[in-house]
């Protein structure tokens, strides 16, 4: 049976084997994924292990991503614009990665909520690994601009490419007269202990409202907080979830699985 995992720390409560034994199901193949506790530093003898015992690919979760994104000898355009990796594979020998968040992120947003973000101003809210991947899709679509505030302004600016990108630290972005947004992300992981990043409730009036983290309840506080405050619309990042698996499971199987049922699932089951 062809073996799949997904490795990272902590690992228990992934969705992984769950996300793509399903797609598999649709695609009428037999897979054994499974869960590996591989702690940072330590992912080059787990993936030399795995791959003696016949595992075929991998998605990579934290703190690993750019760990992988150094290891691998081959890197697709998307790992390398986002300088990290969260799907490998093998050619003959040779460790291959890719990074479909950004890509999964950018789907998720042009096909399931059929947003158009031409001309549209865009306001991100962190700026670590996670913004590194969706940086690159989004600037793709053409916006009018893109904000990055991060509480490392430094990680923003490195960010800053192109004219219509600007980098500020909080305290400085709230003394800016950047509103109105129409498009604001949170990326930070603040939500991961249910903190709401430090901006004036007030930006996020009429905007629409997303953020990459996601948890049991299917509203998290950010979402909770930015509809009490006026946002038109507000997501969670289970959708980026799902987009980010199809892409990895079509790189490895050539099947682009149906998203929507998925979605479905996760939200039925309570994660
Ligand atoms: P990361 O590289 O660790 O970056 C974390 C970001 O949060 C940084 O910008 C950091 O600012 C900021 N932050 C942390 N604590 C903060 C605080 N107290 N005040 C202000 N800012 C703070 O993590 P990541 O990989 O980018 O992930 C970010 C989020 O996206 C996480 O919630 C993760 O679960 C989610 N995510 C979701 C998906 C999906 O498929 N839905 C995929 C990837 C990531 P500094 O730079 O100043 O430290």
């Amino acid at each position: 049976m062809a073996y799949f995992a997904v490795l990272g720390s902590p690992i228990d409560h992934s969705l992984s084997p769950l996300i793509h034994q399903t797609f598999a199901k649709e695609a009428n193949l037999s897979i054994d994924f499974q869960r590996i506790l591989t702690q940072q530093g330590s992912l080059k003898a787990t993936l030399a292990q795995f791959r003696l015992e016949g595992g075929q690919g991998a998605c990579i979760t934290l703190p690993l991503k750019i760990e992988a994104f150094e290891l691998c000898q081959q890197l697709s355009g998307a790992a390398k614009t986002a300088r990290a990796v969260n799907t490998i594979y093998w050619d003959k020998d040779m460790l291959c990665g890719d990074n479909t968040d950004g890509e999964g992120f950018y789907h998720f947003l042009s096909q399931d909520l059929a947003l158009n973000l031409q001309a549209k101003r865009i306001l991100i809210l962190g700026a670590g690994g996670a913004v590194r991947g969706i940086l690159g899709p989004l600037l793709k679509t053409n916006p009018a601009s893109i904000v990055i505030v991060n509480r490392t302004v430094e990680k923003a600016q490195a960010l800053i490419s192109q004219e219509n990108l600007k980098a500020y630290h909080y305290e400085s972005f709230a003394h800016s007269q950047e509103a109105p947004f129409d498009l604001i992300i949170n990326a930070t992981s603040l939500s991961l202990t249910s903190q709401i990043p430090p901006i004036e409730a007030k930006w996020l009036k009429n905007t629409i409202a997303i953020e990459l983290a996601y948890q049991k309840k299917s509203q998290t506080q950010f979402q909770l907080w930015a509809k009490e405050h006026g946002a038109i619309d507000t997501h969670d990042g289970i959708g980026m979830l799902v987009w980010q698996a199809a892409l990895g499971f079509k790189r490895w199987h050539h099947f682009l699985p149906a998203i929507a049922p998925v979605i479905a699932l996760l939200r039925q089951e309570q994660l």
